[in-house]
């Protein structure tokens, strides 16, 4: 594999192990032009997909962007890279193996919803903001009060006081 920093038409595996459960192959290597080390990872591929945008676009399916999504989601947050990398994969076949070539992207929004409600109730909702395009600040207030997700009591409206 080329190395993604000088280009280098050849790198080293140093370390090669099995991850995710088994479903996939973590390789380490180094780049013998520069001497950088980077992971890359082996993973079944059951077909091709494609994603369909909401304005109708159609691009290939890319599980790194799906990662990049989620990271941003769960970033800071005290999760197994792991698991992470588990419930993309989850995703990912289940997509494979589903009906359709072409998914919607909100298809795959709602699935990453659903993986990350189990796994972190903050980035489910960072997640979800972002996702579903929150353009006012009562939009995303009454989604959380819709999904039961405010932890705090009512600021306003609590007559504690009198
Ligand atoms: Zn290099």
């Amino acid at each position: 594999m080329r190395c993604p920093f000088c280009a280098h038409p050849d790198t080293q595996v140093k370390d090669s192990r099995p991850a995710e459960d088994g479903q996939a192959i973590r390789r380490r290597r180094l780049c013998p032009g520069c001497g950088a080390r980077f992971t890359t990872f082996e993973r079944v591929q059951l077909r091709d997909l494609h994603v369909v945008k909401s304005d109708g676009k159609r691009e290939a399916f890319d599980r790194a962007k799906l990662t990049k999504s989620v990271d941003l989601a769960t970033q800071k947050r005290a999760i197994d890279r792991d698991r992470l990398d588990q419930m993309i994969s989850g995703i990912v076949r289940r997509l494979e193996s589903g009906g359709e070539p072409d998914v919607p992207s909100k298809t795959i929004g709602g699935l990453v919803m659903d993986g990350l409600r189990h796994l972190d109730t903050v980035s489910y909702v960072r997640y979800a903001s972002v996702y579903r395009d929150f353009k006012e600040v009562e939009d995303f207030s009454e989604f959380i009060k819709e999904h039961g997700l405010s932890g705090a009591e009512d600021e306003d409206g609590d007559d504690a006081g009198s």
